[in-house]
């Protein structure tokens, strides 16, 4: 009998509204394991109401940052406690590998609470504001109300933290919901926040399908902004619904990241990252560098040498240590995959390694896949323009940085990339051309809570993690006190002491400092 995951709604463990469940599949052998109670647009807006509530009447907003610190490291703690079971659970849910669950979710989900524990405790509320003859001014922040989360499938329980974390540290309440697929540890990370003591209807979590939890949430009135993270395609489509009710949105969507590697390089090192770049879970990051620009000098050898070490990746079950990549997240997406490869060949590619389903023993329902190389590969190519979300790497040499960068900024998307080089000044005036939210040098993947993360052009609106993160999740008010008092001189055009036919006629005498404008 499998365990049952319930919803996280109003302080409450629950159940769904129509009593309905679904099966979460472990992509490693097929299977159902785990039964989940399945949201619907009822326990959307029960959901939303409880955050409501929880913002408009609770305790939380008006805590002191410090309190709420507290708070966000209690659940850092409980998360630290619970880490074998939850990288098991990611493992299961996911296909994350254990190794990559343990080493690397765990510790990103704790690092972000802790993180925004710390500005949270800083109190930096109020920011005082350039003077001005005869007014104090100054700038305080403060929370925008009730936030959604939608995550994706593809790092279900860091997304979560990336979206509670900010939002509740800076006094809002929030409703989550995670990607279909991938519901489990989100619902694990909710129930974690009510056992931390985090007040009822501040973390709520629904899962249920986009089509109907996410667009009720997205276009309910009681909700003023939504963070979201998956396709481009999905993010325009908040946009419209979000644009009901003006909700802010913060959107981090889809990726084709250049991965540049210039001919003065350490060969060893810059294969292994390269391969790290796109490889790291099955090339199911939105920042893989999945375009790899090799300059033409030194292109056969590298990528022979690539080649060679990607068929020594270990395809297996997530949950066996030795497997280097997991299994695809479902059946669907492997699917996907298997038809970008063959648009590939169609356009002409060669298929350098890989390019079937990977075989298992003793997991012949799991969706796995070869890590694969293609050549031959043109810039315009749609191999190499949309995003495949799979472990599928294209391969473009160039003849210098200046066709590198051209090569590089011919994307609708603007994520991330990298740069690898012997001389950080030759890379760094590469990575300045590049028109993405992130470029690493001589590394790839290195996303740190600390430091912003977002995307340009179609890659979204708005950046997450540090002060810049913490800052989409805040209003800003300006407040102004005048200093002059009773006796300081009238507004020479609103004084209405004055007779009307002694009135100066405008533009009378400004007073010093602001005025008036709307
Ligand atoms: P989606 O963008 O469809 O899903 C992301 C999240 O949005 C899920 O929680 C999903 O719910 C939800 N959602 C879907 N439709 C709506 C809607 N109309 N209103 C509100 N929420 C909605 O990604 P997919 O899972 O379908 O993956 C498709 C492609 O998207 C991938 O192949 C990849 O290219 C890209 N992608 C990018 C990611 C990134 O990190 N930038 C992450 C995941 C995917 P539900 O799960 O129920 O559909």
């Amino acid at each position: 009998m499998s365990h049952t995951y319930r919803l996280v709604v109003g302080g409450e463990l629950a159940t769904a509204a129509s009593g309905e469940t679904f099966d979460s599949i472990d992509p490693s052998t097929g299977e159902p394991f785990a039964t989940v109670a399945k949201a619907g647009s009822e326990d959307a807006r029960k959901a939303a109401e409880a955050a409501r509530k929880a913002f408009d009447e609770g305790p939380w907003p008006g805590m002191k940052g410090r309190e709420r610190a507290a708070a966000l490291l209690k659940v850092a703690d409980m998360v630290k406690q619970n880490s074998a079971a939850l990288a098991e659970l990611e493992a299961r849910d996911a296909g994350h590998t254990i190794r990559m669950a343990k080493g690397a979710d765990i510790g990103m989900v704790i690092s972000t609470f802790r993180v925004f524990a710390e500005l949270a405790a800083k109190e930096n509320d109020e920011a005082p504001l350039a003077r001005n003859p005869g007014s104090m001014n100054y700038a305080r922040y403060e929370p925008i109300g009730v936030c959604v989360g939608i995550t994706p499938w593809n790092f279900p329980i860091q997304m979560a933290a990336w979206k509670i974390a900010p939002a509740i540290a800076a006094g809002n309440t929030i409703v989550i919901k995670p990607a279909t697929y991938t519901p489990l540890t989100t619902l694990e990370i909710g129930r974690l926040c009510l056992e931390a003591g985090i007040p009822e209807g501040v973390v709520n979590v629904v899962a249920g399908s986009g089509a109907a939890v996410g667009e009720a949430l997205v276009a309910s009135p009681m909700v003023d902004k939504v963070a979201f993270t998956g396709s481009t395609e999905v993010g325009r489509r908040i946009m419209e619904l979000a644009s009901s009710n003006i909700k802010k949105c913060t959107l981090e969507l889809g990726g084709k990241s250049a991965s540049i590697v210039l001919d003065d390089v350490d060969m060893d090192y810059a294969v292994d990252g390269a391969l790290w770049g796109v490889f790291f879970h099955n090339g199911q990051v939105c920042s893989a560098g999945t375009r790899l620009l090799v300059q033409r000098s030194i292109a056969d050898p590298f990528v022979a040498e690539l080649t060679k070490r990607a068929e020594a990746i270990r395809v297996g079950p997530a949950l066996d240590p030795a497997s280097d990549e997991g299994p695809i997240v479902s059946e669907t997406q492997l699917e996907t995959v298997e038809r970008y490869v063959g648009i590939g060949r169609e356009e002409g590619a060669d298929v350098l390694t890989g390019g079937e389903r990977a075989v298992v023993e003793g997991h012949d329902g799991g969706f796995y896949f070869q890590p694969t190389v293609l050549g031959n590969v043109k810039s315009g190519m749609r191999v190499s323009q949309e995003e495949i979300f799979g472990p599928v790497l294209v391969i473009i040499p160039f003849e210098d940085e200046a066709e590198a960068v051209r090569i590089a900024n011919d994307s609708v998307y603007g994520l991330a990339g990298g740069v690898w080089s012997g001389d950080n000044s030759r890379a760094i005036k590469v990575a300045e051309q590049i028109r993405t939210g992130t470029v690493w040098i001589n590394d790839y993947h290195m996303i740190n809570p600390r430091y912003p993360f977002g995307g340009y052009k179609q890659s979204g609106i708005g950046r997450e993690h540090g002060e810049f993160g913490f800052n989409e999740y805040r209003e800003i008010k300006h407040i102004h006190v005048d200093l002059g008092g009773p006796s300081r001189a009238r507004h020479p055009w609103w004084d209405l002491t004055v007779p009307k036919r002694e009135k100066p006629s405008p533009p009378g005498p400004e007073r010093p400092g602001s005025k008036p404008s709307g």
